[in-house]
């Protein structure tokens, strides 16, 4: 029952791409320091855009993770 070095590896890869909890309105991962949710430019927050289709940007969330640089 020893741990499998690939498990450890893939772990590891994660931390690269920046995650698979970020979407591409996204600035920084959730929980970041100095980050806040705001509402999705693109969709305006309903997470669906103007044709019906799912908003990419936020991810269908409606919310994006933002920079705040005033803290
Ligand atoms: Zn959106």
């Amino acid at each position: 029952m020893r741990p499998h070095p690939e498990l450890r590896q893939a772990a590891t890869e994660g931390t690269e791409t920046a995650g698979a909890d970020m979407n591409p309105g996204d600035q920084a991962p959730p929980g970041s320091p100095q980050t806040g949710e705001n509402v999705c430019r693109d969709c305006l927050g309903k997470g669906i855009r103007a044709d019906g289709s799912r908003c990419e940007t936020c991810g269908g969330t409606g919310k994006v993770i933002e920079l705040v640089g005033d803290a």
